[in-house]
């Protein structure tokens, strides 16, 4: 990864242990088939920056959804809350700001488009065949579900499909992702071709008669 992305990737705020970046990135950078990349759960652009490197070095373009409102689990009296995060103004987080501020000053305005809005809500109209769809939305058994659900049929045959804080364990973190993963592996159409710390790295060998194009 180009050293100045991957200080710009390490210094933003977020969740993405630089162990899962450096994987993020590498299984980015090796996508061959045509298509966008999408991630869903942007936060402050930690994981853009890196997924937003490999976008930029081939030309491609990382759409990055978010609402910028912050999960369950990162409101107040939860885990992973930050509180300078939210807006006085209204009352409720806004992570868009620092995340515009991240892409800018890694220069990758270019090359990662941010999709403000609710991940179901986008979803909805979306037709864009996706080459990478990294899903680190909401951790709650409806929203991961939910994002399985809407983006997965997205992802064309040869595309890689990654998914964040997956636990096998149910003492190291939450069960939607894993039970996502799970779904992805059972089904079939999918096969694993890398595991770095929580993130899991599949690829599509397949496409069940439901899914679209
Ligand atoms: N990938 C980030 C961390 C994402 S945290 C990093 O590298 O640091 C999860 C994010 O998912 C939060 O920013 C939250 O706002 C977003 N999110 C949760 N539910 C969502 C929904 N329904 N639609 C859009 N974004 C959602
Ligand atoms: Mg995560």
């Amino acid at each position: 990864m180009d050293p100045e992305l991957l200080a710009s990737a390490e210094a933003a705020r977020g969740f993405m242990p630089p162990d899962e970046g450096l994987a993020l990135n590498a299984a980015a950078a090796s996508v061959d088939v045509d298509g966008a990349f999408l991630e869903v759960g942007s936060y402050c652009g930690k994981s853009a920056v890196y997924l937003g490197a490999a976008a930029k070095a081939a030309g491609r373009v990382l759409f990055a959804l978010d609402h910028h409102r912050g999960s369950e689990e990162n409101q107040a009296g939860w885990e992973h809350h930050e509180p300078d995060l939210i807006d006085p103004a209204v009352d409720k987080m806004d992570t868009l700001p620092i995340f515009r501020r991240t892409i800018h000053d890694a220069g990758l305005e270019g090359a990662v488009v941010a999709l403000v809005g609710d991940s179901p809500t986008v979803g909805a109209v979306w037709a864009t065949p996706l080459a990478l769809l990294f899903i680190d939305g909401g951790h709650g058994t409806e929203p991961a579900h939910r994002d399985y659900e809407t983006w997965v049929p997205h992802v064309v045959v040869g595309g890689t499909l990654l998914i964040h804080d997956v636990f096998a364990d149910p003492a190291d973190g939450g069960r939607p992702p894993y039970e996502i993963y799970l779904r992805a592996m059972e089904s079939g159409e999918f096969e694993e071709i890398g595991a770095t710390g929580s993130l899991r790295t599949l690829r599509r060998i397949s496409r069940g008669p439901a899914g679209p194009g």
